[in-house]
């Protein structure tokens, strides 16, 4: 245990969440906080999914941090790339690499009601105390593999698309996947002209195509087009 205080705050994840409070924070003229970060570079889930055709499911306009926003994005729902070097950028430009520790992963908390600390405790065996502990670990960093009958014996490569597997070529091969929500819907057409998948249940489905993002649809955040039809279509989603 090396021990030692992290100023007030101490924030666990670095992804969308964790930066999105720590440029907050430092608004408010706070620059005692700490990020935590179990991996070793930046990205959150954006580092994490890297499937082909892995891109977000709003319009890029609308998913970026509105005390970071972005108006020059390439494509209307941007890949996976743009998005995770935008966080890269918003992280330097808003200077808050100093305050992140990668490498770190939190394996506990406690709090101890006299003092008014949590204290954490690392993976390593590290204690570190703090007033204030911030969760933003995510939904997604976990893949969750579905217990299935006969996987383990499965003899072809099995992956989640959550850890895509850039090393096996799909050229020419059956693939079975499972499930066709939000991953799927963006992968199967990457990965296969005539493709089967299995699912429990139907899922909502529209084309998106690979359309980029013109100029009057980079607009500012606080863009007013009406809805017209000649408004672009992401400016008249609020
Ligand atoms: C392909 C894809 C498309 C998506 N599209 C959209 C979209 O269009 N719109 C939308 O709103 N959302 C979308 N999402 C959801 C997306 O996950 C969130 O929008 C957002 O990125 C989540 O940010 P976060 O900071 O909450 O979590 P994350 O990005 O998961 O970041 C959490 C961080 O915490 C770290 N961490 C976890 N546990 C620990 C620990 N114990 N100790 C230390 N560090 C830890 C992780 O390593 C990670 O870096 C999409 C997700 C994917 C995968």
């Amino acid at each position: 245990m090396s021990g030692g205080t992290t100023g007030r705050i101490l924030i666990i994840g670095s992804g969308f969440g964790g930066l999105g409070l720590a440029i907050r924070l430092r608004r408010a003229g706070i620059e005692s906080f700490t990020i935590l970060e179990r991996a070793e570079t930046l990205g959150g889930t954006w580092r994490d999914n890297t499937y082909p055709g892995a891109a977000c499911d709003v319009p890029s306009m609308l998913y970026c941090l509105s005390s970071a926003p972005k108006t020059d994005w390439t494509r209307k729902w941007s890949g996976q790339a743009e998005i995770r070097t935008y966080i890269e950028e918003v992280a330097r430009s808003h200077d808050l690499l100093r305050h992140i520790r990668f490498g770190v992963e939190v394996a506990g908390a406690r709090w101890d009601e006299d003092a008014g600390t949590w204290t954490v405790r690392t993976t390593s065996g590290e204690e570190i105390v703090a007033e204030i502990l911030v969760s933003a670990v995510g939904q997604l960093h976990r893949p969750s593999i579905p217990k299935i009958p006969g996987l383990e014996t499965f003899r072809g490569p099995s992956f989640h698309s959550a850890r895509w597997n850039h090393e096996v070529d799909l050229t020419g091969k059956r693939v079975a996947v499972i499930g066709n929500a939000a991953s799927a819907i963006q992968f199967i057409p990457e990965i296969a002209e005539a493709p089967t998948g299995w699912s429990r249940a139907a899922t909502g489905r529209s084309s998106r195509g690979r359309r980029g993002c013109s100029r009057a649809c980079r607009c500012s955040r606080s863009c007013t087009a009406p809805s017209s039809g000649r408004a672009p279509s992401c400016c008249s989603i609020r």
